[in-house]
């Protein structure tokens, strides 16, 4: 289907391209007039979803280690090969793997229930015959803490209600218990975690994602029960007798394994040496086919890095797609591209990273030194014609590029719509009937327009000043 802005905005494009008279504006009028045609040209139908589609469908799910990751890697190779991208490699990575087993669980007492729930990665596995104990719930580590001595030998349930919002940030909060709350309630001698899912949905489908133990305490087995069959335990605990739950899990870890960044590049004419990242992952969680985290991310920068590749006149500094590894389970891929690209970062002129699923673009969040302003606010005013015309100071850019923070390189984050990202994230219901092609192509739009002038400006972003380069803990 072809779309168009407005047959008066490209009327008036061009004439800003051919008149363009703004003596404020950085960008030369043929950067803003190439800018315009690639957010038009992504805007009228991109193959940023055949992409996806390919990936989802021809790989499917892809934790890191498993045969599906070996599969993506492959996958990724030939498809950045075939568009025909330059120098493209697959820059080993080692692994964690994790394997997920049998999980099932039930309520005992007061009534028999059946409960849905699943490991959380990482996860170590109940007893044989599995754990049983007396539930106790809480809502905060202050209301855990404040009892030390009752968690003892008992179930911990973190029943933490998750806000939907369209930037996500409902998603923090929630997610804070699915980390470190198997380490916070082992540290008091709790015999196993349960949490709410860190979801936004009503469907009886948990969502699994990382747990992070700590290693002076004892790992204790943890699982995400779906929100209806929280809310069921909730419900039976407000009846006031003691609650008991049964739960199984045989989930394993196995020794590390190698997967791949994945790497394919738009060479350019000037300063080829230095570099525009587009960053996405090609891991997923092995519940759904990965379709929203991240194939919807990885289709994205393909296609935004293949349409700057059929530009007439390449942009001055490279654009380098990076399919990272292991985002879900480690973030093994970030940490070795960071190291193994050290000597380069100083030559890194930006980042971006698309990995919030299919939402429309919403804008850009961005850190980086003052000079990205002016620069930014022109790219924004290409992009309010599509609805992503929003900057947002600050952020990380997205977990892959995040550890860039140390070296200054300048980080972007697409923002998209999040309201519905986190009914599917993480689930068996990641699935690719979920994606939205238009979407995806406007926020193939978004990132191209970006890349394509963060590569094309005389003088590069400043860096990132010094008291703003923290690095985010995932
Ligand atoms: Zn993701």
């Amino acid at each position: 289907m072809k779309r168009s802005v407005s047959a008066v905005s490209c009327a008036l494009a061009a004439l800003s391209t051919l008149f363009a008279a703004d003596p404020r504006a950085i960008l030369s009028p043929e950067t803003r007039g190439s800018a315009v045609r690639l957010r038009e040209q992504a805007f009228a139908g991109s193959r940023a979803a055949d992409w996806a589609r390919a990936l989802n469908d021809q790989v499917g799910p892809r934790l890191a280690g498993s045969p599906g990751d070996r599969e993506a890697v492959a996958w990724a190779l030939a498809t950045l090969k075939a568009q025909g991208f330059a120098n493209v490699r697959a820059e080993k990575v080692k692994v964690p793997v994790w394997q997920r087993g049998i999980e099932t669980g039930e309520v005992t007492a007061p009534y028999s229930q059946k409960l849905t729930l699943t490991a959380l990665g990482g996860s170590v596995a109940t007893p044989e015959g599995g754990l049983e104990a007396e539930v106790l719930e809480f809502d905060s580590y202050e209301a855990m803490e404040a009892k030390p001595t009752a968690v003892q030998g008992k179930i911990v349930f973190f029943n933490k209600k998750m806000k939907r919002a369209v930037d996500g940030s409902g998603y923090g909060p929630a997610v804070a218990f699915r980390g470190s709350g198997p380490a916070r309630a082992g540290k008091l001698g709790a015999a196993g975690v349960l949490i709410r899912s860190a979801g936004t949905d009503n469907e009886r489908l948990p969502h699994t994602g990382m747990t992070r133990y700590d290693a002076a305490v004892p790992k204790i087995p943890a699982a995400a029960l779906s929100i209806p069959d929280a809310e069921l335990l909730e419900r039976l605990i407000q009846l006031g007798k003691p609650v008991r739950v049964r739960f199984t899990l045989t989930c394993r870890a196995l020794p590390e394994a190698e997967s791949a960044n994945v790497i394919g590049e738009i060479v350019g004419r000037e300063k080829p040496d230095e570099i525009v990242l587009l960053g996405a992952h090609l891991d997923s969680w092995d519940l759904g086919t990965g379709a929203l985290d991240d194939a919807a991310g990885c289709g994205i920068v393909i296609e935004a890095a293949r349409l700057i590749g059929q530009m007439r006149v390449k942009p001055r500094r490279t654009v380098r797609v990076v399919l990272f590894a292991n985002e879900e389970s480690g973030l093994a891929g970030a940490i070795a591209y960071a190291k193994e690209h050290a000597a380069e970062l100083p030559r890194h002129a930006a980042a971006i990273e698309a990995d919030s699923g299919t939402g429309r673009p919403l804008g850009l969040a961005w850190n980086a030194g003052p000079n990205a302003l002016p620069v930014l606010t022109e790219i924004a005013e290409i992009l309010s014609d599509i609805g992503a015309g929003e900057l947002f100071p600050g952020g990380h850019g997205g977990a892959d590029i995040s550890r860039l923070v140390t070296a200054g390189v300048p980080l972007f984050g697409l923002q998209q719509d999040a309201s519905r990202y986190f009914d599917y994230h993480h689930t068996a219901n990641d699935t690719f009937d979920k994606i939205e092609p238009e979407a995806l192509d406007r926020a193939t739009a978004a990132t191209a327009v970006f890349a394509y002038v963060a590569a094309e400006t005389p003088e590069p972003f400043e860096k990132i000043p010094a008291h703003k380069r923290k690095l985010t803990q995932f």
